[in-house]
């Protein structure tokens, strides 16, 4: 049996408007024109890479550096950092003395995007931790300076996990911090028959679709589901 993917939604593109003109659209008015110089690089590095689709779409980029723009945020989370995309806009958005905690079970991809984010100037910003996620989150639990510390998280890795995330960073966010959730529309298959949904993608639309209906009934969060990029889930702390 071929092996479950967790990570890369069944989508061929990173858009899901039904027009790619008008997606295309957005990207040239509204988004490369805003894009740091050094994001570009890294998202044309990236471009070779036989999994670039896991990068976090540019638009749904755009939506985070606001976030982290409305919030102030100088203390994150990343989960999922590939060759850090979402993690070089975190860090370009964030203040001098702002601090990520960037885990990855893989340190392989993020060497390919270091350089550009030591030349951009923010690795300084970054603790890279090569890890599985979840005993990293808890080990920041223990500290109890930790909790109710963090602004803003992202969350962008193994969706069979999201839960465990979500419980630890309810309690590692600050009342009024933000977490985003990406791939919450799992390439347009949570809104599909299962048996249209390609095989590979079909665990995690059953995932997405379980995710989805537990963050829509938690009520310490406020919740916005943008179909930005592959889909994803603004959830603002509330208590
Ligand atoms: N945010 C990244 C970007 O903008 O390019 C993309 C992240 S990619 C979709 C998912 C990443 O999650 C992979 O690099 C993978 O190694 C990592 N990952 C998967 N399972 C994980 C786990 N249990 N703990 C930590 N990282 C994990
Ligand atoms: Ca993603």
């Amino acid at each position: 049996m071929d092996q479950i993917d967790y990570k890369s939604p069944p989508s061929p593109s990173k858009g899901l408007l039904q027009s790619p003109e008008l997606y295309q659209y957005i990207l040239e008015t509204s988004v490369y024109p805003r894009e740091p110089e050094p994001l570009k690089e890294l998202r044309e590095v990236t471009a070779s890479h036989p999994r670039a689709m896991m990068a976090t779409a540019p638009d749904a980029g755009q939506m985070m550096a606001m976030l982290l723009d409305l919030v102030d945020a100088k203390k994150t989370i990343e989960i999922g950092v590939f060759t850090g995309y979402s993690l070089l806009l975190t860090a370009l958005s964030i203040p001098e003395d702002g601090k990520i905690v960037a885990i990855d079970i893989s340190r392989e991809s993020y060497e390919i995007g270091l350089p550009i984010i030591r030349k951009a100037g923010v690795e300084h910003k970054i603790d890279f931790v090569e890890s599985e996620a979840l005993p990293i989150l808890d080990q920041l639990l223990e500290d109890p300076q930790n909790a109710g510390s963090f602004d803003f998280a992202f969350v962008d890795a193994d969706k069979i996990n999201y839960w465990n995330y979500h419980e630890r960073l309810m309690k590692l966010l600050k009342v009024g911090g933000i977490v985003v959730y990406d791939n919450t529309l799992w390439g347009g298959t949570v809104a599909m028959p299962e048996e249209s949904t390609p095989e590979h993608g079909k665990q995690g639309r059953e995932l997405t679709i379980k995710l989805n209906k537990f963050l829509a009934a938690d009520p310490r969060i406020r919740i916005s589901h943008a179909p930005l990029g592959d889909g994803i889930t603004i959830c603002k702390r509330l208590y």
